[in-house]
């Protein structure tokens, strides 16, 4: 007898070989198995007279007899040659299978099948072309209805996981519904068992929709739980509370050279506020490429250390950590306060300063944890989650602000850092023009080189950006060496850097500050340029192999121009013709706005191009729709009552142990 704790080895069907591959996907028992689910559904549904087929490229399927069947080689190109005729009440028509011999064995004429394969147009009339059959005396289960489609992991075949799942379908109401009943009243959701005997066997496609939305909705609820359980959990902890000092922020807003905007003042506003709570800060202040991030968290560290908190800024990269640091220094001197700089390579700056900048390397020395009560991350998403949690564990609580350019829209941020409060900076300061951007083509590369010319000899400096290092003999690919040894020749007489990541720090370094001094005019790199340098000289770029970066990441290296109040552009050149690239490419030059990219990117290629590998675990939503706010929403306050009612799930326990596997995933990143 089967259940759903049965192992995977006890099913009929299930070899050691097959039980293995299961075994790699983390799928050991017929409870897990169940939750293997098909990546498409396919509408066979429909049954076709023969006489009504048509070779429109769509697959159909007939209910027919086999009325005769030969097979033989092919003298010239040695195949295993099939033909067959099939008849229904309506006609008659031929079929052709290639290289499947045994298919004598198994096909038996004047039985009646099910056919379902695409209709073609040869020779002899219309056939069908290697078409799937099933006898019509058994359960239909590859056509004849609507048919679920299984990823073809590891090779597992679609057709052997329809039919273990046919047998595991006597199961399936065993399945405990972790949702409470009073939770499915009021989201109006389908039982558990339903859900998945429907996911597997679907009657409609209406009822596929009600099983998608239950199983979708317990996929967001685990999110939602987790996070808020981290969120409430932090509420708990005690921080010290960095007063709130008007006076002294007045006085820094006076140092500076600009005059914030308005959605940097609100967001500093925010900010400041909750550092004045004796509970943790928890924030994440988001804000587009070049929107003034940096000035924000530097103002409050001021007025951390100036309360005699220890405050620290930690960068994804050494270059950035000393961007920051030069470009802070002078105003935290200017209003007497000490800072240090610190990662693996450099060390500037007194032991005892109160405000420390660096990289991860701050984590794992320099930093007095006793003292600290303020945690700055720039780039957020740069950093594992594990790295954040380990902050948060040491020492007292401190305050934590992450920044990031990844313009997540506001309901996927909630739904992926929903334990952080948000900040957005919607604006750029003002003054900034547009960056003018288009699509390269052999006929106006000329002209764009032309364009650079022409900027550098105005004293202006230009990035040409590559796809990778060197070049490799696999891939076609333009390296930034392959680059740079043509740009050097393109443009003589002119000062051309080349940076990448295998560089060493100190290398790094010199070629960015000869560039941040303009002593190079064009620099040739790769996407280690993408985060975050501020060089507001640099009024153009050129992105070769485009196609081969995300609409957000095209976005962030173009964040790198227009930084200054000139005229900037990008120049995106794809290495292909392939119709979607172009369509990508030429959204991307329609669209300046980061969010929006954000959003087309999420609906083009999924949350993975916005987070790359960090998140993916955390994010592997199957049926869940990530742009679907409402759905996001309801299950946020769906978790918010169950928490309520269960603050540590105690009583729900199948759900506590589904939000335990996400813990797991957050913290082994
Ligand atoms: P990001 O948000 O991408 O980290 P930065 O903090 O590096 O952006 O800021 C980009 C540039 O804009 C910097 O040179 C910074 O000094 C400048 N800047 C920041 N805020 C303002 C403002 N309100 N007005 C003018 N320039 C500003
Ligand atoms: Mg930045």
């Amino acid at each position: 007898m089967l259940s759903p704790a049965t192992s995977l080895t006890k099913v009929t069907g299930i070899g050691p070989r097959l039980a293995d591959k299961f075994g790699l996907l983390g799928i050991s028992t017929v409870a897990e198995l169940l939750y293997y689910l098909p990546r498409a559904w396919e509408d066979l549904s429909q049954i076709t007279e023969i006489a009504d087929l048509t070779p429109d490229g769509e697959k159909h399927t007939i209910r027919a007899r086999l009325t005769e069947m030969k097979s033989f080689r092919s003298p010239h190109k040695r195949m295993h040659i099939t033909q067959a005729t099939f008849a229904d009440d309506s006609g008659k028509i031929r079929a052709v299978w290639f290289n499947q011999p045994y298919l004598a064995s198994s096909l038996s004429v004047d039985n009646e099948y099910f056919f379902t394969g695409k209709v073609e147009q040869s020779s002899g009339g219309l056939s069908f072309g290697n078409p799937t059959y099933e006898p019509v005396d058994h359960t239909p289960i590859h056509s004849g209805r609507i048919i679920a489609v299984y990823p073809e992991t590891l090779g597992i075949g679609t057709k052997v996981v329809r039919r273990i799942m046919l047998q595991l379908r006597e199961v399936i109401h065993e399945m405990p519904d972790s949702l409470p009943e009073s939770l499915r009243t009021q989201y109006n959701l389908i039982g558990l068992a339903q859900a998945l005997e429907t996911i597997h066997f679907p009657k409609s496609l209406e009822e596929l929709q009600t099983a998608k939305d239950r199983l979708g909705f317990d996929e967001l609820l685990t999110t939602q739980l987790a996070v808020s359980q981290m969120k409430r959990y932090l509420k708990t902890k005690i921080a010290n509370p960095i007063p709130l000092d008007v006076e002294l922020i007045k006085t820094v807003l006076g140092k500076l050279p600009f005059q914030l905007t308005a959605s940097q003042k609100r967001a500093l506003w925010e900010i400041l506020q909750d550092l004045a709570l004796p509970t943790p800060t928890n924030r994440l202040l988001e804000g587009d490429v070049g929107s003034g991030k940096t000035i924000v968290a530097a103002i409050a560290m001021i007025e951390a250390a100036k309360y005699e908190f220890a405050a620290c800024l930690m960068a994804p990269t050494e270059v950035l950590a000393l961007q920051h640091y030069r470009k802070l220094l002078p105003l935290f001197e200017s209003v007497g306060v000490s800072a240090r700089l610190r990662t693996r390579t450099y060390s500037e700056g007194p032991d005892d300063a109160l405000i420390s900048i660096g990289t991860h390397a701050l984590l794992q020395s320099g930093i007095n944890f006793d003292h600290l009560n303020l945690v700055i991350v720039d780039e957020q998403h740069r950093f594992g989650v594990k790295q954040r949690e380990a902050l948060k564990q040491r020492g007292r609580s401190p305050h934590f602000i992450s920044l990031t350019a990844t313009p997540i829209p506001r309901s996927l941020a909630l739904t992926i850092f929903g334990d952080l409060d948000l900040s957005i900076l919607s604006a750029k300061p003002l003054g900034r023009l547009a960056i003018s951007t288009q699509i390269v083509t052999t006929a106006n590369r000329a002209k764009i080189y032309a364009l650079i010319k022409s900027e550098i000899t105005h004293g202006r400096q230009a990035y040409v950006v590559a796809p990778v290092i060197s070049a490799t003999n696999k891939l076609s690919l333009k390296s930034a060496e392959e680059i740079f040894e043509h740009i050097k020749e393109t443009f003589p007489n002119t000062k051309v850097g080349l940076l990448h990541g295998r560089l060493s720090a100190a290398e790094k370094t010199r070629v960015l500050t000869a560039f941040a001094n303009n002593e190079i005019s064009i620099l040739v790199a790769t996407t280690v340029i993408e985060v975050g340098i501020d060089v507001p000289n640099a009024t153009i770029m050129l992105i070769e192999q485009a196609e081969r970066f995300g609409l957000a990441q095209l976005h962030q290296l173009r964040g790198r121009v227009g930084r200054g109040s000139d005229k900037s552009y990008c120049f995106v050149s794809p290495e292909t013709a392939d119709p979607d690239v172009l369509t990508r490419l030429d959204l991307f030059c329609k669209t300046l706005d980061g969010f929006k990219l954000a959003e087309l990117d999420l609906e083009l290629r999924g949350p993975g191009s916005l987070f790359g590998a960090m998140q993916s675990g955390f994010l592997n939503y199957r049926l869940a729709n990530w742009t679907d706010a409402q759905a996001i929403k309801r299950s946020m306050e769906a978790s918010g009552l169950l928490l309520d009612e269960s603050p540590d799930l105690a009583k729900f326990p199948s759900l506590a142990a589904s939000v335990a596997q996400i813990n797991l995933v957050r913290h082994s990143e």
